[in-house]
């Protein structure tokens, strides 16, 4: 079979009553099915009995600092942007508990080790969330047998991202800290899904890219797309391109920020941020973790857990000469040019997709796309209004 002829037969157009036999379908193969959904006031991901549960009447606006959920009684199945948390925690969880022990006598008891991952469909996520599993798994040795032999693969995460099925929803209406598109890994998913969605008036364009993801569809109530539902697809994903929130400029970013180590934009943006971690916590990229040992009083039984950490704290780089990273010009700094500079040293990609959290959530309304801009001498360049602090530390 050509690679044509492949491609026709593994695009199908799946109506909105199908999405609900999706998730039926998913679950009765004993998958726990995880959707956005309304939780707290913003979009997150959390398991779903029925395609009713999926966040809809709401879309949700963003800015630099700002993100809010606003009424839309129109919307569409899959109205959300991103919300502040990604399918991440799914894989490589906030807190995991490693261990947990007891003595008994002069040896150690084994009370717990990390639980399973449960077997996860994730439906409706992002081309840029998507992308950025694709870099967790270089990350975390997903696939890699010579990471594995050299213990430097991820027991949960391998077990999780194996029997994982992954569902994207492509975007057609991007938020406006968005920069997918600039970033490449957006706003259509090009590779590492299961199943792909586009969603047009009354159903969806479906696609198949892989064989997991081609068992479910044998057994949706699918038809075979017209000419004109999968030119209308198309460009749905085309004018997000063009509504995109922000780009970045990637053309010589490594090498410029090699070479930018004393521009005074570091200066500038220290005196903004305030160090809250929000940024680190909110990207589906970031992968820094620590671990605390902790006994248990009334059982005696003592625990490792791990937990996420974030290179923006002081403690983080804390060694017995003090913190490596003690200003937060460094700090700043280290994580710009790792996540978009030495990122690809590690890892032979960026380690940005462009999904704009670190924007929105950033309490002053830091925006990376803003940061690079400055470094290349246009600090205006991607400027959508940043907020700055007034001289009481109020956000203004
Ligand atoms: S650095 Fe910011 S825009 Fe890039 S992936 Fe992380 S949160 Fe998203
Ligand atoms: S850049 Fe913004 S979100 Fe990140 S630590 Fe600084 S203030 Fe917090």
């Amino acid at each position: 079979m050509t690679g044509v002829e492949q491609g026709i037969r593994d695009v199908w157009f799946l109506s909105m009553q199908g999405l609900g036999h999706m998730v039926s379908t998913l679950r009765a193969k004993g998958y726990t099915v995880v959707a956005p959904m309304v939780r707290d006031g913003v979009i997150a991901f959390a398991e779903i009995a029925s395609v009713d549960q999926i966040a809809s009447g709401v879309r949700d606006e963003m800015g630099p600092g700002r993100y809010r959920l606003v009424d839309d009684p129109l919307s569409r199945v899959f109205n959300y942007v991103v919300g502040q948390d990604s399918p991440k925690r799914f894989f490589f969880p906030p807190k995991l508990e490693l261990v947990a022990m007891h003595v008994e006598g002069k040896r150690f008891v084994l009370d717990r080790t990390a639980p399973k991952p449960p077997k996860l469909a994730v439906l409706g996520i992002r081309p840029c969330d998507l992308a950025a599993i694709q870099v967790q798994d270089r990350v975390f040795g997903y696939g890699d047998d010579n990471a594995a032999e050299r213990c430097e693969s991820d027991t949960y995460y391998n077990q999780a991202r194996k029997q994982s099925l992954l569902i994207a929803a492509n975007c057609t209406q991007p938020g406006a800290t968005c920069f997918c598109d600039s970033m490449g890994t957006g706003p259509r998913a090009k590779e590492g899904y299961d199943l792909s969605l586009t969603e047009l008036g009354g159903g969806f364009i479906l696609r198949a890219g892989s064989d997991d993801g081609r068992a479910i569809v044998s057994e949706l109530p699918v038809r075979e797309p017209s000419p004109s539902e999968i030119e209308l697809g198309q460009l749905k994903i085309d004018q997000a391109c063009e509504r995109m929130g922000r780009s970045m400029d990637t053309d010589g970013l490594k090498e410029l920020l090699n070479e930018q180590i004393d521009h005074p934009s570091w200066d500038e943006v220290a005196k903004r941020c305030m160090a809250c971690s929000n940024c680190t916590m909110v990207c589906p990229t970031c992968f820094c973790s620590t671990v605390t040992d902790s006994n248990d009083l009334a059982t005696d039984v003592a625990s490792r857990t791990r937990h996420w950490e974030s290179c923006f704290t002081h403690q983080f780089s804390y060694t017995t000469a003090g913190s490596v990273r003690s200003s937060l010009r460094a700090r700043y700094r280290h994580w710009m040019r790792h996540k978009l500079g030495t990122w690809w040293d590690q890892f032979g990609s960026s380690g940005c997709v462009g999904c704009g959290r670190c924007i929105t959530w950033c309490p002053v309304g830091i925006d990376i796309t803003e940061q690079a801009a400055g470094l290349r001498g246009h600090p205006q360049a991607s400027s959508h209004g940043g907020k700055r602090l007034s001289e009481r530390g109020l956000m203004v």
